[in-house]
C-alpha cells in the first residue's frame, strides 16, 4: 500500500488465494508462490503467511529487500530473491539471513564468496541462466564455467538452477517454450554431470497449466494464485479454469446529479449528453492508479449493475452514466473492478480495457489501502 490519500479500498481474499495455490498444488508437485512486488499488490506479510499455513515452504520475492521482509514474515520458510544482490548491503543481508539469491553473473558469485567469508557462513544461491529472454542470467553456453567456478569457492555453494520462460501463456508460440526447455536441459545435464546437487525450475503460471513437461522439481506460479488465467483469450483458456480472482476495489460515489441534453462532461468536452441524464461522480481517478487510459472506456458496477465511464478520467474523480441505475446515491459503493453478481468486472476485462494485462492491474490498484475480506 503506497496510495494514503482516498476513498479507495482494494479488497483481498485470502481464502481464494489458497484456493488457488492447492488447485496449482494440484497440477504441479512442488510450486513456490512468487510474491514479489507486495504480492502483485495483494500484499506480501498477508499472502506469505496465508500460504505458508497452506503448506508452501519455499517462497519467491523480488529484491533482496523484499525478500529480507518475507524472511521477518516467515523465517522458517525458504526464501528466494528473484532480483538477486546489487550492492554491499544487498550482499551482506543474504548472507547473513540465509536467502536464496538468484546469481546470474561471476562477478557476483565471486562476490557473495567475499561477503559470505566475512560474516562466517555458507551461503546458498540459484544459479540463473537466460535460455530466451535476453535478461538476466549466464548465457547457456558458460553452465560449464560456472561449474568450474563454483569448483573454487568455499562459501558458495549452488542449491537451484532456474531459468525464464518467454512464451509460456501463449499456445501459438509454444514451439519456443519447447526450445527453452531444450537449453535449459541440457544446462541441467552439465551441471549434474559436474556433481552439482541442483533442484531445477523453469516452469512459470503457464508453464504449469500449459507444458506439464517443462515442470522439473520446483515451479514457480505468480498470476494464477491471483486468480489470473495465463491463457485468457486463447485457445488454452480451458486449460487455466477455475483460478478465483482475490482482488476487488472499490471506491464511493460522491455526487449525482442529473444534465441536459448537450451539457458536456469533464476535462476537453469528448462526451456530450445526447438528452437529458443522471451522472454519478465516483471519487477515483489516476492519481488512484485507475488510468486516464481508462477515459470513454471502462465499466464500473453499481448496484450489480454496470456503469460505462463518461468522458476523461480525472486525478481523483471519474464520472459514469446512471441511467441504468436510477436508485444510485451519494455514498454508494462503486466497483472498479470484481464486486458481486453476474456482472462482476474481472481483471482481464478491466486490462482489456486498459490496454495492458491483469499483472499490471493488480500490481498498479494493490497500491490503494487494502482490506482483507476473510
Ligand atoms: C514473476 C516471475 C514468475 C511468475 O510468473 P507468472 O507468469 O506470474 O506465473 C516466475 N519466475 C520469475 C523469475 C519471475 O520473475
Amino acid at each position: 500500500m503506497s496510495i494514503w490519500y482516498n476513498h479507495v479500498r482494494a479488497g483481498i481474499r485470502l481464502h481464494a488465494l489458497v484456493d488457488n495455490f492447492r488447485l496449482i498444488r494440484a497440477r504441479a508437485a512442488n510450486p513456490a508462490p512468487i510474491i514479489k512486488s507486495d504480492a502483485y499488490g495483494h500484499g506480501l506479510p498477508q499472502v506469505a503467511r496465508a500460504l505458508f499455513e497452506a503448506g508452501a515452504r519455499t517462497l519467491a520475492a523480488g529484491t533482496v529487500g523484499e525478500a529480507a521482509v518475507l524472511k521477518d514474515t516467515v523465517p522458517e520458510a525458504e526464501v528466494i530473491s528473484l532480483l538477486g544482490p546489487l550492492d554491499a548491503a544487498d550482499y551482506e543481508c543474504v548472507c547473513e539471513r540465509d536467502i536464496v539469491a538468484f546469481v546470474g553473473s561471476t562477478e557476483q558469485l565471486l562476490l557473495l564468496e567475499e561477503a559470505a567469508g566475512r560474516v562466517g557462513t555458507t551461503v546458498r544461491v540459484a544459479l540463473k541462466f537466460d535460455t530466451g529472454m535476453a535478461r538476466l542470467g549466464f548465457d547457456a553456453v558458460e553452465a560449464a564455467g560456472v561449474a568450474d567456478t563454483l569448483d573454487g569457492l568455499e562459501h558458495v555453494r549452488a542449491t537451484m538452477v532456474c531459468s525464464h520462460l518467454a512464451t509460456a501463456d501463449d499456445p501459438e508460440q509454444a514451439g519456443y517454450a519447447r526450445e527453452q526447455g531444450e537449453k535449459f536441459e541440457r544446462i541441467v545435464g552439465t551441471l549434474h554431470a559436474r556433481g552439482l546437487d541442483v533442484r531445477a525450475s523453469l516452469a512459470n503460471s503457464g508453464a504449469i497449466f500449459g507444458h506439464p513437461g517443462l515442470h522439473h522439481d520446483l515451479q514457480r506460479p505468480g498470476i494464477a494464485l491471483y486468480g489470473g488465467n495465463p491463457f485468457f483469450g486463447t485457445a488454452w483458456e480451458e486449460k487455466g479454469r477455475g483460478l478465483r480472482q482475490a482482488m476487488q476495489v472499490s471506491s464511493r460515489l460522491v455526487q449525482v446529479r442529473t444534465i441536459a441534453a448537450g451539457q458536456s462532461v469533464s476535462y476537453g468536452r469528448t462526451f456530450t449528453a445526447p438528452a437529458g441524464m443522471r451522472v454519478g461522480i465516483v471519487a477515483v481517478g489516476y492519481a488512484d492508479n485507475y488510468s486516464r487510459g481508462l477515459s470513454a472506456k471502462a465499466q464500473m458496477l453499481l448496484h450489480g449493475r454496470r456503469v460505462p465511464v463518461l468522458g476523461r478520467v480525472c486525478m481523483q474523480l471519474t464520472a459514469v452514466d446512471l441511467t441504468g441505475v436510477p436508485e444510485a446515491a451519494v455514498g454508494d459503493e462503486v466497483f472498479l473492478l470484481g464486486g458481486a453478481g453476474p456482472q462482476s468486472i474481472s481483471a482481464d476485462e478491466l486490462a482489456a480495457w486498459w490496454g495492458t494485462i491483469t499483472y499490471e492491474v493488480f500490481c498498479l490498484l494493490g497500491q490503494n489501502p487494502r482490506t482483507y475480506v476473510d
